[in-house]
């Protein structure tokens, strides 16, 4: 099958690596340079769009925010609505599907101008945390609130952009659901992942790792059923949850949702016998999901640094992937999947590594 890849990221490039390896053609589109590129080189075809979507038998994309001349052009070559997809690029539209269908997530209003958002603090009881409807990602565009706080300083700074703003949850921890779903309705979820965040920026994540309760599973499953049929979603999907209480008392809030590959399921590419890739590729090609095998893995990202250590290259337990960007700080250059056998090991390891591995602004 010939596959058209919109965005050439490094998720862009996975996904086309892991097309290859199950025998299809791949290309890339990047929505910053217009160009049409293979997945082997930073070079640009002498292809238009319209040639790329000629060619394509299917059309999906490493990031949601497809552009409207894609979505037209490109309208009949995707698996699903492309409009719908996008619409969750914008966080009351997201807060609005958790509502439709009744996924627990955090109180939410929203706010379209400085004068609204100034009303709402005044009157604010509780903590909150305001998103920027558009454009946020790795913490960005997000502001802390508690009452007592300079309401109208805060109220100018956020208050340009429209956005949300959502009780502060003081969650347990964070966890991730990565599955996919497929053509005819089926699905295939990895175990719920447990993500540790430094700045608003995924640090690490532990695969296969924690204990889960099948309960918190079931839960996960349940919203990840409910968010996928609602869109007619094909492919693989990313929930972030907050769990909020502790052993039995444990229960899932919705954060929000990735409609696409997730950081937080790079994991799955030395820790399971089909990756998150793998599992993108069969769900857009009709192939079943098979039976999922798990290794307990650390993913930790490499975040704004120059290279990754020698040390880590040679490891045995160690399978680096460097994305061959600029690095600077704060931003996502590679990963490194660690093979471990337990808590302890992997926390040991992110105590060894993490400093020399990620450089936050
Ligand atoms: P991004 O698109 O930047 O990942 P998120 O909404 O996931 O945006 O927010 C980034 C991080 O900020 C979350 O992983 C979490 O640690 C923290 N956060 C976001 N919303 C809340 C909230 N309502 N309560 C507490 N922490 C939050
Ligand atoms: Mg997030």
């Amino acid at each position: 099958m010939k596959v058209l890849f919109v965005g050439d990221g490094q998720l862009g490039q996975m996904l086309g690596a892991s097309g290859i390896s199950h025998g299809h053609e791949c290309l890339l589109y990047s929505t910053r340079t217009q160009e049409v590129k293979p997945l082997s080189a930073h070079v640009s075809l002498p292809w238009s769009l319209a040639d790329a979507i000629e060619w394509a038998d299917v059309v999906s994309w490493e990031h949601e925010a497809i552009p409207a001349d894609v979505i037209a052009a490109a309208h009949d070559k995707f698996l699903m609505d492309p409009a719908r997809i996008k619409s969750l690029t914008d966080r009351r539209a997201e807060k609005k599907l958790f509502d439709d269908c009744r996924v627990g997530t955090s109180p939410w209003q929203s706010y379209g101008t400085v004068s609204e958002l100034e009303k709402l603090l005044s009157k604010a009881e509780q903590p909150l945390v305001l998103k920027a409807a558009r454009g946020g990602y790795d913490g960005k565009g997000q502001w802390r609130f508690k009452p007592g706080d300079d309401v109208s300083a805060l109220a100018a700074e956020a208050g340009k952009e429209p956005g949300i703003a959502e009780h502060m949850i003081p969650f347990h921890k964070e966890v991730s659901l990565v599955g996919a779903r497929g053509k005819d309705g089926s699905v295939c979820c990895y175990p719920l992942i447990t993500n540790v965040h430094t700045q608003g920026i995924l640090s690490y994540s532990l695969g296969g790792i924690d204990d889960v309760p099948d309960a918190l599973q079931q839960q996960a499953e349940e919203a990840f059923h409910r968010l996928t049929t609602a869109l007619n979603y094909v492919g693989v999907f990313a929930i972030e949850f907050f769990v909020v209480g502790e052993g039995k008392d444990a229960a899932l809030l919705i954060n929000e949702v990735a409609p696409r590959v997730h950081n937080s399921g790079h994991w799955t590419m030395s820790g399971a016998n089909c990756s998150q890739f793998d599992l993108h590729m069969r769900a857009l090609t009709g192939m079943p999901f098979p039976q999922l095998h798990i290794e307990p893995t650390l993913m930790l990202n490499v975040i704004g640094a120059q290279q990754i250590p020698v040390g880590l290259w040679h490891h045995q337990d160690a399978q680096c992937h460097w994305y061959n960007k600029e690095p600077r700080p704060g931003r996502k250059v590679g990963h490194v999947n660690i093979r471990t056998a337990n808590l302890a090991t992997a926390k040991t390891w992110v105590k060894q590594w993490r400093e020399r591995l990620q450089v936050l602004a």
